[in-house]
């Protein structure tokens, strides 16, 4: 069943003009057809379609089951060539993280400023609310982007996770550190050209925890999406 994000108002739902179009000409929608709608306090509803021209939607009930992941997750991910970004902003919303920063890495190949960041970011944020409508999520995830490691001191979590490819090896670390309950927990995934011993250095500050993701050098993408896999497994075992 199609799921939107909506406004809702005494119990009538109000989409957005894009969810309009998808519904009515994409989906083709009719009255009496049902559609799963998740309100601005992320309660998720069963709701009725009452009208087509002009279109109206009814609540019915509330959805009591819950697709978020107990812990608020965070993923930083060096800013890497841009289909990377895009892929992995759709890949950790399946895999049900709150936040996404994109930080400026020594080694990142793309640079962006403040201004580029803002241009691309509906983009990202449409990219993330379509993930999160198709896996049935109470949650978009919050895109926000820092010009440089030192930036993201606002951003950490009770447990922070260090991907760090010298690292790379047995993962006996990364599964031991995640048999404890955190409310919130980060993984920081480097560019493609990985971190530099300075940028290691700053997230051992940090409080960072180093772990391995295993034998092999992972993309950087590839990186992002197992990490996330692990946490979400484990939070959800
Ligand atoms: N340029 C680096 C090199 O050749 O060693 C590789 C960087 S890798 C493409 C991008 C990021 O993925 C790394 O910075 C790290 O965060 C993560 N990563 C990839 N494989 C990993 C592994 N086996 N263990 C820990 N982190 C890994």
């Amino acid at each position: 069943m199609q799921r939107y994000f909506a406004n809702v108002k005494d119990n009538i739902v109000y989409l957005k003009e894009d969810d309009i179009f998808h519904l009515t000409k994409v989906m083709r929608a009719r009255i009496n057809d049902r559609i799963e709608i998740v309100d601005e306090n992320h309660c998720a509803y069963l709701a009725v379609i009452t009208s087509i021209s002009p279109l109206g939607i009814e609540i019915q009930e509330p959805i009591l089951k819950n697709s978020e992941l107990d812990s608020e997750v965070t993923l930083f991910f060096g800013l890497a060539k841009l289909d990377k970004i895009e892929l992995v902003i759709q890949k950790a919303t399946e895999l049900g993280v709150k936040n996404i920063v994109l930080f400026q890495g020594k080694r990142s190949v793309v640079k962006f400023n403040e201004t580029d960041f803002s241009r691309k970011l509906p983009r990202y944020n449409a990219i993330a609310k379509e993930a999160s409508e198709q896996c049935h999520r109470e949650y978009i995830p919050n895109i926000k982007f820092r010009k440089s490691l030192h930036e993201i001191k606002d951003d950490l979590c009770e447990l922070n996770l260090f991907a760090y490819e010298l690292d790379a090896g047995d993962t006996s670390s990364f599964s031991s550190l995640l048999e404890k309950h955190y409310n919130s927990i980060s993984i920081i995934i480097g560019p493609e050209g990985g971190f530099d011993s300075s940028e290691a250095a700053f997230l051992k500050e940090l409080g960072f925890n180093n772990v391995s993701l295993g034998k092999r050098i992972l993309r950087c993408e590839t990186a992002a999406i197992y990490a996330l896999s692990v946490i979400s497994f484990n939070l959800e075992k």
